[in-house]
């Protein structure tokens, strides 16, 4: 790109070539106004609003669609325009009902705002009008096509961000209109209901039906925040008003997402408001929850904690921290844990999810966390993706692999069992049988080094271990790993083609890959292909994690770990252990606590009597929930401080009212490692309490004196005196974007590449990885395969998500998904109520038959109470990173018996 000078309204600007005048007229603060603009969608010039006059052209041109050159002269504000700009809004109008009196989009409608610029106080044109009934066939979104300008924003964005051809235009002339599928049945509509229909029409033709007739768009309290689903951390603005959240939308101009957001996001905010919400503190007598004041509560729990670590030491005491919860929440839980009750016994749900890419990636790179940034993805000219239905589980982050793909010819390998939204799109898709992860990327790496594919020289400058790794890796043939994994061998080949030709490739996982007894060995493998083929520490590189929930890289980073204190500094060390006795003014633990399922083994040996569980609900994430349901009733005394009365909240002797993110102040870090503002926007309900806070009040009746806090920030402050890589973080400076750690000091700008010159162990390392097969294999009598996942539409144990209304309307149960071949098999029809065992127990649901699942593999959510997959899956453990095999188990189905 040149750097050109041109004259816009008499002003000399400078501005790079390949921008239009639009853009820099906008850098520059001169206003142009727009109709059908966008800054998410390519330039259309369809509205003439934004036309300009530019010197020696014969006739205005639109500036959203010209192209800046050197020496162009534009003029903006000339009295023609105007008046051409005036006819154009005027004739919108002439065919537009003026019902601003009752619009929901009153305040916030370009067409509202033009009319006001342009001074149309009256209509010159009349002529037929259109009258159209208002479409109302879906939980979320009412179209109005009387409202609709036809400035394609919404056909636009569905095609080119989303991807999903909902909108079309159809009919000609007069009778256009944009046409839809909302009128089909919602569970097989290809709407993902992302709403960025709504997000870019401008007027009030597509609106939000949940904020409907709640409130003006000046009535509300607007307070920009984070969104508390899933890790990709998208920006959201709240609309509030009489202490609840009406609205949900998302600005163009910041964070990951850039005003879009995906369903969970734009439409799950009713939870917050949901009537079942807890509001005071309940304690359990004779069986039954009973209200208490927070006296009596804290008492009771104070009283106990104190008793059961005085009767049978610190380490008969365990918490679960929270993956929900902010970085302030989280780092006084794990304070409290081990300054006030003297255990490392601590950890939250990370270990369900990716404690294999912390252990695997730390053994590798150093560090256990992604080592790129979203935005980075545009960048990539390969990506491979496995174990992640990013399209679902990440469904915005998934924008940006579409975008890389569609917009930038980037190369789409997927390896996954199921043919899931991005196989369909991708160069190569390579259907594994669950559990061959390692065989499958030890076989690709073998390709790529046969064919002279690897680099050599980052290798041998900025590696070790690679000739053990060389060894191993010639066993595995193309066709040894057809025979492991079921994955052809051709096909194999092409993706480490494509893989290894690369100039830069990124790797995209989740918990596809982590969720295994081989969990660490299939991180280790990926880390290994990323770094024989140089595909680490520059833009468009990297082995990325996709963290699950809003905050578990946070709780991670902030010790809520078994074994570190926060910014993983090792219990176990002297040095570091001093240092926080000192500042905590406490002694602390030596040894390494207990991680999730040790401790739920623990509870049922008793060696744990006590349990203090945050905004966690194992009886729906955990492994064999019977064995964890058994565990915890084997406690003598079991704390669930949460929003809602969860699974695990019932068997609780105290329940404590948490509040929502919409509730508290505070931090949550995202997946590519950002930290990013959490803000109040109302009041909690009834005698709710930010986490932070009940933290404190059982702290100090505990006689800890340690442990008194104004407010989150100065939580804040602390984490950062005692955490190097959040040392430079603040709330001041986390004012308008977050930051990205390591982040060491106050003039440290953020991180978004890691391991650019060095890794930060040195070296990386190379380790060879044998394939193991899964703990638990299928056999005459369990023949399956089961696999568990997420849906787009529920979120995790949908303790917030399900009471949102419209959700259940759209994903409404359970369903089992199997391959035609096998329901054939075990005569199984499509919506089939079937029940589905294990070694460790049966669930009845509804069956799915559809090719998306391989023949010999069933998959199922894990989301519902109603159909819980956990009473299913094994419990058997990663030996390094303690997390369990929820990937794989051999599971027998059958039609339900009547
Ligand atoms: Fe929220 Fe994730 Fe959806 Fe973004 S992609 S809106 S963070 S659930």
């Amino acid at each position: 790109m040149n750097e050109i000078t041109l004259t816009i309204n008499n002003r000399k600007v400078k501005a790079e070539t390949g921008k239009t005048i639009l853009e820099i007229a906008r850098a520059e603060g001169i206003y142009i106004p727009t109709l059908c603009h966008d800054p998410r969608l390519k330039p259309y010039g369809a509205c003439r609003v934004c036309l300009v006059e530019v010197e020696g052209a014969k006739s205005f041109l639109p500036a959203c669609t010209t192209l800046v050159t050197e020496g162009m002269v534009v003029k903006t504000d000339t009295v023609s325009l105007y008046k051409i700009r005036r006819t154009v809004i005027e004739l919108l109008l002439s065919d537009h009902p003026l019902e601003c009196l009752t619009c929901e989009s009153v305040g916030r409608c370009r067409l509202q705002d033009l009319a006001y610029e342009l001074n149309i106080d009256e209509i010159r044109y009349r002529g037929e009008k259109h009258s159209y009934t208002v479409e109302d066939f879906n939980p979320f979104i009412e179209r109005d096509h009387n409202k609709c300008v036809l400035c394609g924003r919404c056909v636009r964005i569905c095609t080119e961000v989303q991807g999903c051809y909902v909108f079309e235009f159809a009919n000609r002339g007069f009778e256009t209109v944009t046409s839809t599928p909302f009128d089909r049945s919602l569970v097989e509509t290809p709407c993902v209901f992302c709403g960025q229909c709504v997000s870019t029409c401008p007027v009030g033709a597509l609106t939000g039906k949940l904020r409907k007739y709640k409130g003006r768009i000046w009535e509300t309290l607007q307070t920009v925040t984070t969104c508390p689903y899933c890790g990709v951390g998208c920006r959201l603005r709240l609309y509030a008003k009489n202490g609840e959240v009406i609205g949900v939308s998302a600005d163009l101009e910041l964070g990951v997402n850039k005003g879009n957001l995906c369903v969970k996001g734009r439409f799950g905010y009713e939870f917050i408001n949901n009537p079942d919400r807890l509001k005071v503190p309940l304690i359990k007598k004779e069986g039954e929850f009973v209200e208490a004041s927070w006296d009596e509560a804290l008492s009771l729990v104070a009283g106990k904690f104190s008793d059961i670590k005085m009767k049978y030491g610190a380490d008969a005491i365990a918490g679960l921290s929270s993956a929900k919860c902010t970085n302030e929440d989280n780092y006084l839980f794990q304070k409290f844990m081990r300054a006030v009750i003297g255990t490392n016994n601590v950890d939250h749900c990370a270990r369900l999810c990716h404690a294999s890419t912390v252990t695997g990636l730390a053994m590798a790179f150093g560090s256990g966390a992604m080592t790129n940034s979203i935005d980075d993805i545009a960048e990539a000219d390969t990506i491979l993706v496995t174990g992640s239905n990013t399209t679902e589980a990440h469904p915005v982050l998934a924008l940006e692999i579409k975008k890389a793909v569609w917009d930038k010819g980037a190369k789409l390998i997927v390896v996954d069992p199921r043919k899931i939204e991005l196989a369909q799109m991708a160069d190569v898709w390579l259907s594994q049988k669950p559990g061959t992860d390692v065989a499958v990327f030890n076989g690709m790496l073998n390709v790529i080094l046969e064919e002279g594919l690897v680099d050599t020289e980052f290798i041998r400058e900025r590696t070790e271990g690679f000739s053990k790794l060389k060894e191993m890796l010639s066993s595995y043939t193309p066709e040894k790993v057809e025979k492991i994994s079921g994955v052809p061998a051709e096909k194999l080949i092409e993706a480490a083609r494509l893989f290894g030709r690369a100039e830069r490739a990124s790797i995209i996982y989740s918990m596809g890959i982590t969720q295994h007894s081989t969990g660490t060995d299939n991180v280790l493998s990926l880390a290994n292909l990323a770094m024989a083929t140089g595909n680490i520490g520059k833009p468009g590189t990297g082995v990325n994690p996709l963290r699950g929930q809003n905050n578990v890289q946070g709780a991670c980073d902030m010790g809520a770990l078994p074994n570190v204190f926060p910014g993983y500094q090792s219990v176990e060390n002297e040095e570091l252990r001093a240092k926080f006795e000192e500042h905590w003014d406490s002694a602390l633990p030596a040894r390494s606590g207990l991680t999730v399922i040790e401790i739920m083994d623990a509870a049922l040996k008793q060696e744990v009597r006590a349990l203090y569980i945050m905004g966690e609900n194992p009886m729906l994430s955990d492994p064999d929930i019977t064995h964890v349901k058994k565990g915890l009733e084997k406690l003598d005394f079991l704390v669930v401080q949460d929003i809602f009365m969860t699974e695990t909240a019932e068997l609780a002797d105290v329940v404590l009212p948490g509040v929502t993110f919409a509730e508290k102040d505070g931090t949550f870090t995202n997946t590519e490692r950002r930290i990013q503002r959490v803000r109040k926007a109302i009041e909690p309900p009834g005698e709710a309490k930010p986490d932070w806070q009940i933290i404190c009040e059982l702290a100090s009746r505990m006689g800890y004196k340690n442990m008194n806090y104004n407010s989150s920030r100065e939580i804040a402050e602390e984490i950062a005196g005692l955490t190097p890589s959040y040392g430079g973080i603040s709330y001041l400076r986390l004012e308008k974007e977050g930051l990205q750690w390591p982040c060491p000091d106050d003039a440290h700008p953020g991180t978004p590449i890691l391991h650019t010159q060095a890794f930060a162990r040195g070296k990386g390392k190379f380790y060879p990885v044998e394939y193991r097969s899964p703990a638990e294999e299928t056999d005459k009598d369990y023949p399956l395969i089961l696999t568990t996942g997420r849906l787009l539409f529920q979120f995790h144990t949908g303790t917030m998500i399900r009471r949102n209304r419209g959700i259940d309307e759209i994903s409404p149960i359970a369903q089992v998904e199997i391959n035609p071949k096998d329901a054939k098999k075990y005569k199984i029809e499509n919506g089939d109520k079937v029940t589905l065992a294990t070694r460790r127990g049966r669930i009845e649901a509804n069956a799915r038959v559809t090719e998306r699942v391989r023949d010999g593999v069933i998959f199922m959510p894990f989301h519902f109470r109603e159909a819980p997959a956990n009473v299913l899956t094994n419990p058997a453990l990663d030996p390094m990173a303690k997390i369990p095999e929820l990937k794989v188990c051999a599971v027998r189905i059958e039609k339900a018996k009547k």
